[in-house]
């Protein structure tokens, strides 16, 4: 049995119900990922759900690893069982949201809240607006179901040359390839740092960089504010290893006086991507959009 089959007998015992008839089609579609639908098929072995939404714009709802239950008085019997940190890592849980004190008043609003697979404490706001469904997101997906082919078939022209590919940074053939697997997974960057010569910094210096695991691969992960990347002199191409995981990226490359004179979004979300930049004197490069998790893996350009 697939998940699907599975999730369609839990449909079939009204252990799923949806408010919408267009969350059932996209439950067993391929808009959301692997991961989504085995978590809910847990959840609704624990307890009955009502599915208030699925796919919207926002965040994890609009690359498919998001949804919401609407019949949140489960939440007092639901969430203790599963905002555990065993549980979440085994489901690949990556954000729960519910104001507890809904539940009961006596809790901590907080109480069984995650983000990024931790527990997290969310602003008022956040809360407010999650007093009338539970939100749940997965991690973003190991294997994408769509993008899978794409992702083989682009991989191997970033390492046709085993030179390049061996340390880093490198230098081959006129080339120099930054490649951030180097690093451990969740090994944190200064909001300010120079590689081989080559600036990195958090755009606004808000952000968070990160070394992160993502979609079997490692990655520098920025946050919503944006990566600024500035080359060590003008190059006319360059190429990048990179994606958005909670929404598409967008790279500007700007010229020595600050000049935007190329941009480009990077798509689809969830998936990391072969970028060829070409544009004339290219000084500086911005990352931004990603919704937070945008990943930037490797960047080969001219020595
Ligand atoms: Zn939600």
């Amino acid at each position: 049995m697939s998940i699907v089959d599975d999730l369609k007998g839990q449909i079939s015992k009204n252990r799923i119900i949806f408010d919408k008839p267009e969350l059932k089609d996209q439950l067993l579609g391929e808009d959301v990922t692997a991961e989504l639908q085995a978590l809910v098929h847990h959840l609704s072995i624990l307890e009955k759900l009502r599915i208030s939404s699925i796919i919207r714009a926002e965040g994890h709802h609009g690359v498919g690893r998001a949804f919401d239950i609407g019949n949140e008085e489960i939440a007092k019997t639901l969430l203790p069982k599963v905002a555990t940190d065993p549980e979440v890592m085994q489901w690949k849980i990556d954000e729960i949201i519910f104001d507890a004190s809904k539940s009961d008043s006596g809790y901590d609003r907080n109480k069984w809240n995650y983000d990024i697979g931790v527990k997290h404490k969310f602003d008022e706001a956040t809360l407010n607006a999650h007093s009338d469904h539970i939100h749940f997101a997965v991690k973003a997906p190991a294997k994408p179901k769509k993008e899978r082919a794409l992702v083989r078939a682009l991989r191997p022209q970033g390492h046709a040359s085993p030179a390049v590919a061996a340390a880093s940074p490198a230098n081959a053939g006129g080339l120099m390839l930054l490649d951030f697997r180097t690093y451990p997974d969740n090994h944190v960057m200064p909001a300010d740092f120079t590689l081989a010569g080559v600036g990195f910094e958090s755009i606004g210096g808000v952000g968070r960089l990160m070394v992160n695991d993502t979609a079997n691969d490692r990655g520098l992960q920025f946050d919503a504010s944006g990566l600024r990347v500035v080359l060590r002199r003008p190059v006319n191409g360059l190429l990048l290893y990179a994606g958005g995981f909670a929404g598409a990226i967008t790279v500007t490359a700007l010229d020595s006086s600050g000049a935007v004179i190329h941009q480009q979004v990077v798509k689809p979300a969830n998936v990391l991507l072969r970028i060829l930049l070409n544009a004339p004197n290219m000084r500086t490069l911005e990352f931004t959009g990603g919704g937070g998790e945008g990943m930037l893996v490797e960047m080969v350009t001219p020595d």
